[in-house]
């Protein structure tokens, strides 16, 4: 007799313990089995019976998905999906799932903090007082925050939580994103070029593809009028690193924050490194204690909707809907 309803496979993940994905999937009565594997013969022999996948970098090909006659949804933990063969799973009725917002209190609150950190210097002092210099005058002119207008290039779901924080500030919010039509309550949506001149603060919060790659680059940089201070927790390519490093040593740039670079790690003798105006972490702004836990259960989620009959949250090939090999009769999952 069968002792499980389901079966789902995770290929491969390097979170250290699945707690949270057995707690989801357990509720529905499916075992789940932690593969750790990466190659294709690999992957569809762990895989060929399994109703659903959870995967992280493992590339799920047509030819693995071919030979996977029971799958009906693969959920990849966080938001890119370049693992999976998107055209193929839809040719073959396999929803493919993702979870584009665990982190949105995180990133949000990683660009506040390094707002308040270039604008109060607060990096800058704790380095000077360890080195036993206690002389607040090596860190003038500092700025009040209230009043000011922070720019956002990028108003989707980070850009608006950062909006909705700052305005506790007095800050003002203005923004750039050709593809919003109606502003939110609190953000002035205006063109790329008014951003630019107005800002006291900039923030980048639009994905990165060929038509932001570079977008920070010579040609914003001398847009600028107000010395602004530029933070980056999107993604790093969408800055110009040589064009920014002008800017900064031009005066054009007061300092920047950026949690991303356009390559992580970055080398050495990267000239960002060693600039006191400039604040860096390594791409850490997705990350707590509680969005990883949510990230995983949400992954689990996707899997358990679509095995007991309802879409997920969040689908990918939104196409597949319709023709999908699980029966789908609830539109959306809790
Ligand atoms: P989102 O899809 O909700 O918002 C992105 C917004 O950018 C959308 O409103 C879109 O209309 C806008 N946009 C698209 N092209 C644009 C352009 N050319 N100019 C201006 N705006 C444009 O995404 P989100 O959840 O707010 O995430 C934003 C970005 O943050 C992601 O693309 C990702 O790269 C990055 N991110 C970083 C971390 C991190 O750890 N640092 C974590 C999560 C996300």
């Amino acid at each position: 007799m069968k002792s499980h309803h389901y079966r789902v496979v995770i290929t491969e993940c390097d979170h250290g313990s699945i707690e949270e994905e057995k707690g989801e999937l357990g509720r529905i009565g499916s075992e789940l089995i932690l593969a750790q594997v990466q190659e294709e013969e690999d992957l569809i022999r762990v895989c060929k019976d399994a109703d659903g996948l959870i995967n992280q970098y493992a590339l799920l090909t047509r030819r693995v998905l071919e030979h996977l006659p029971n799958c009906k949804v693969v959920s990849r933990y966080g938001v890119g999906v370049d693992s999976v063969d998107l055209k193929a799973a839809t040719d073959l009725g396999i929803i493919v799932a993702n979870v584009p917002d665990y982190c949105i209190d995180e990133v949000s609150n990683q660009t506040i903090a390094m707002i308040l950190t270039l604008i109060r210097k607060t990096a800058f002092f704790d380095q000077k007082v360890k080195a036993n210099q206690w002389d607040f005058h090596l860190g003038i002119p500092i700025y009040r925050i209230h009043g000011k207008t922070l720019g956002l290039i990028g108003c989707g779901k980070i850009g608006l939580e950062v909006a909705k924080k700052i305005s506790a500030f007095g800050v003002k919010v203005t923004a750039f994103d050709p593809y919003i039509q109606k502003p939110e309550e609190g953000v002035e949506l205006t063109d790329f070029d008014t951003v630019l001149k107005k800002s006291d603060f900039i923030s980048i919060h639009c994905p990165l593809n060929e038509s932001t790659r570079h977008l920070m680059g010579e040609r914003a940089f001398k847009k600028m009028e107000k010395k602004p201070i530029l933070i980056n927790t999107s993604r790093g390519p969408i800055v110009d690193e040589k064009a920014l490093i002008q800017a900064l040593v031009e005066g054009r740039v007061s300092g920047a924050g950026l949690d991303v670079l356009e390559k992580e790690p970055p080398d050495p003798q990267n000239l960002l490194l060693k600039m006191e105006n400039v604040i860096l972490s390594p791409h850490v702004g997705f990350y707590s204690v509680e969005s990883i836990s949510e990230l995983k259960r949400r992954t689990a989620e996707n899997v358990s909707a679509v095995l007991s009959g309802k879409s997920p949250r969040s689908v990918v090939n939104r196409e597949v809907l319709g023709k999908t090999r699980a029966v789908i009769s609830e539109p959306t999952a809790g």
